[in-house]
């Protein structure tokens, strides 16, 4: 059947591991944190999204009456420190299943806090895209819980043609919708 006619060899232009940290970079977005948004999805071993968080206040209550500033020369109860709860948390707190053996993509790299729900969830891998808190003790915290809990993680960086080629793909699809 296969007479070569029409048949072109055709290729993805994002690899998993790339596609999955685009989407947590995308969903970081969505954060209001004016000082740092950070992104979070939770991926099964059948490259299906499982669920995904943003860093945020807590759900469903008047977030006007709460502070976003983070300067901690003031108490707690002034800090958004007292009342964001994490990407990662989020998006293990609006897990509809089993997070077992998952995978996670996150834009920075995990807090101690969150190492312990990630580890008790079992969660095998995280993916990080920054580390700039690792001198912070709390990211030395996470990556000894990781250890302890035979967790890998790595950094995941996407190549600049990757970027370039979505850059050019997503002017084509507003141009045609133009
Ligand atoms: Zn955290």
């Amino acid at each position: 059947m296969n007479s070569g006619i029409n048949y072109i060899k055709v290729e993805s232009g994002l690899n998993w591991d790339d596609y999955f940290m685009l989407l947590a970079m995308i969903t970081s977005f969505k954060s209001k944190d004016p000082a740092t948004k950070v992104g979070c999805v939770i991926v099964d071993s059948n490259q299906r999204q499982v669920t995904m968080g943003y860093n945020g206040m807590v759900a469903g209550i008047d977030e006007s009456k709460l502070p976003w500033g983070k300067d901690k020369s003031v108490p707690l109860k002034y800090q958004k420190y007292g009342y964001v709860v994490h990407s990662e948390t989020n998006a293990i707190l609006h897990a509809p299943r089993s997070l077992e053996d998952c995978r996670m993509y996150v834009t920075l790299f995990p807090c101690n806090e969150c190492a312990k729900l990630i580890a008790s969830k079992k969660i095998k891998e995280v993916i990080y895209l920054s580390d700039k808190h690792k001198d912070q003790e709390g990211t030395e915290m996470a990556k000894y819980l990781f250890d302890l809990a035979n967790i890998t993680y790595r950094q995941l960086i996407p190549n600049e043609r990757v970027m370039k080629t979505m850059e050019q793909h997503l002017l084509t699809l507003l141009q045609e919708a133009l």
